[in-house]
């Protein structure tokens, strides 16, 4: 009943509010003046014959990256790199992309990634969008036509050259980087972030993973994918190293398990699906992970089975579930479980980071009741590069706190006693079926707890001449059949929430950052009629 939370709201008295922005924030620690570029150059002067970044079997150490980013940095600012303007780097992750990214953030530009195997009309377009007048390009990356007007530097002709820039100081607000996600409308939508936000969350993740001096952390993500940025920075602000992980390897259980147990990983990040995949390498194989003492999860709910798997195959080790958004410089909330028996949930904010439960008023709502889950605070981006529209939609004024940006996620979600958030669901899956309100984080959430499933999504085939239809999708034992599953859930459900379909997949489509793809589900939802 949509209405029972206005009732409630209005229950919310003065101290309450206080307490929910007061003391459910993330910890105040105070970010200081000097932004990551900066701070990891210092870092390098400590310990600078200690590798920094290694990829297959090459490695730099901390005084060599170093150098070659002070190279580029160098070569930008000779052509007139402004504090904040875009560069993009059109490369393959490696040891010349980790000093490029490094690089255009010494110069005090933003990075732009660009993933060299997209069509020629993309790169274009995003270069268009961003106003690109530089671009560095990694090893085999031919200019197409994209390259008219810009000036294209080839990464690998700037190392080596002996030129030098210092890091060019930015403040907290000056813009870091941008990237390109799917927008629901079709286009892909420019997120720009700052300084302060990065840092912030690289700040974040060394304190809430613990990470040290000596340490190594996988970088797994593809460029493309925002996750990809504290995986390569955060070692290098504390004087550990990243471990750059080809997507080839990653996608071969056998070759992960190698790769982090001979690189002596200590600390991985994984989106969910690929998570499982190791998972069962672990399970069915000798051998654990090698000096792998932390693995965070991300991007996708990691439903409680998982945890416990993972703690029966690495006990003594931590399992951290990471939340946030690309529009939140990343990761916004932390859970670091130690044990099996510990309950699943988002975590609590990090550092710096508010966080406030609306209504569909934007109101805040009492702890415990569900509502829109709304960050504020120095993680919020600026907005969508050249989008007013959906700018103005997803990033509003703070009401309960001046002068703050307040970024809506869309996600839905409730404070838990203790002060740590539970996720429920998109609020855009949120939809009507034959007049009840669905969430299909519920109906997901059921179809996981049954016995045989491995993995499942719930899409909405609206066809045309009919209402809207659930239409269920799962992976797991041959020995279940759909017509199995969707019974099950209809001993659960009321019918509404009953997907017409229940259909199981050898295995389900996923995106280029491993997320489960409902935009593929949902055109085999409608083929399938
Ligand atoms: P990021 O780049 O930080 O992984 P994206 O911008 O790709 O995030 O996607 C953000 C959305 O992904 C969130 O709004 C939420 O719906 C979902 N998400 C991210 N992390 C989690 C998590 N740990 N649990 C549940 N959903 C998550």
């Amino acid at each position: 009943d949509p209405d029972a939370v206005h009732r409630v709201e209005d229950l919310l008295d003065e101290p309450e509010i206080r307490h929910q922005l007061d003391e459910l924030s993330g910890p105040r620690v105070p970010l200081g003046d000097r932004m990551t570029a900066q701070l990891i150059a210092e870092r390098a002067a400590r310990e600078p014959d200690e590798v920094a970044v290694s990829h297959r079997d090459r490695s730099w150490t901390h005084g060599e990256l170093d150098a070659r980013s002070a190279e580029v940095a160098a070569a930008l600012l000779e052509r007139g790199q402004a504090v904040g303007e875009i560069v993009a780097v059109v490369a393959d992750r490696g040891l010349g992309w980790a000093a490029a990214v490094l690089g255009v953030l010494r110069a005090g530009g933003a990075y732009l990634p660009v993933d060299p195997g997209a069509t020629a009309g993309r790169i274009a377009s995003v270069l268009d969008r961003a106003g690109c007048r530089v671009v560095l390009t990694g090893p085999g990356v031919e200019p197409g036509a994209w390259a008219a007007g810009r000036a294209v530097l080839p990464i690998d002709g700037l190392l080596g050259t002996g030129a030098h820039a210092d890091p060019v100081p930015v403040s907290p607000d000056a813009l870091a980087y941008v990237y390109f996600t799917s927008g629901s409308t079709g286009t892909p939508k420019g997120v720009m972030c700052e300084h302060g936000g990065l840092l912030n969350h690289l700040l974040a993740k060394i304190a809430d993973m613990e990470l040290v001096a000596g340490e190594v952390v996988a970088q797994t993500a593809a460029q493309s994918f925002d996750i990809s940025l504290w995986q390569l920075l955060a070692p290098l602000l504390c004087g550990g190293s990243s471990r750059i992980v080809d997507t080839e390897v990653l996608l071969d259980a056998d070759a992960l398990v190698e790769e982090l147990t001979t690189g002596r990983v200590r600390v991985a990040q994984l989106v969910p699906s690929y998570f499982e995949v190791l998972l069962a390498r672990l399970e069915s194989g000798p051998g654990g992970l090698g000096a792998v003492r932390a693995l965070s999860v991300t991007g996708e709910v990691l439903r409680p089975d998982l945890a416990r798997r993972w703690f029966a195959c690495c006990p003594g080790t931590t399992l951290v579930n990471a939340y946030g958004a690309t529009e939140l410089s990343d990761d916004t909330t932390h859970a670091v479980l130690r044990h099996a028996d510990e309950q699943v949930t988002l975590g609590r904010p990090v550092r710096n980071v508010d966080v406030s439960i609306l209504d569909d008023t934007k109101s805040l709502l009492p702890l415990g009741a569900p509502g829109e889950i709304a960050f504020s605070g120095v993680c919020v981006g600026r907005g969508y590069l050249d989008d007013e529209e959906q700018t103005a939609r997803a990033f509003i004024p703070d009401p309960h706190r001046p002068d703050r940006r307040l970024y809506r996620t869309g996600d839905i979600g409730r404070w838990l006693p203790g002060g740590r958030l539970e996720f429920l669901g998109r609020r855009d899956e949120q939809i009507r079926v034959r007049g009840v309100r669905v969430e299909i984080g519920e109906i997901e959430h059921r179809l996981a707890g049954i016995d045989g499933v491995t993995s499942g999504a719930v899409v909405v085939d609206s066809g045309a001449g009919r209402g809207p239809i659930l239409v269920a999708f799962f992976t797991g034992s041959a020995a279940l059949d759909g017509g199995a599953v969707r019974a099950r859930l209809s001993e659960q459900l009321p019918d509404q929430l009953v997907p017409t379909y229940v259909h199981r997949l050898d295995r389900l489509p996923l995106t280029a950052n491993g997320k489960i793809d409902k935009v593929v589900l949902a055109t085999v939802a409608a083929t399938l009629g």
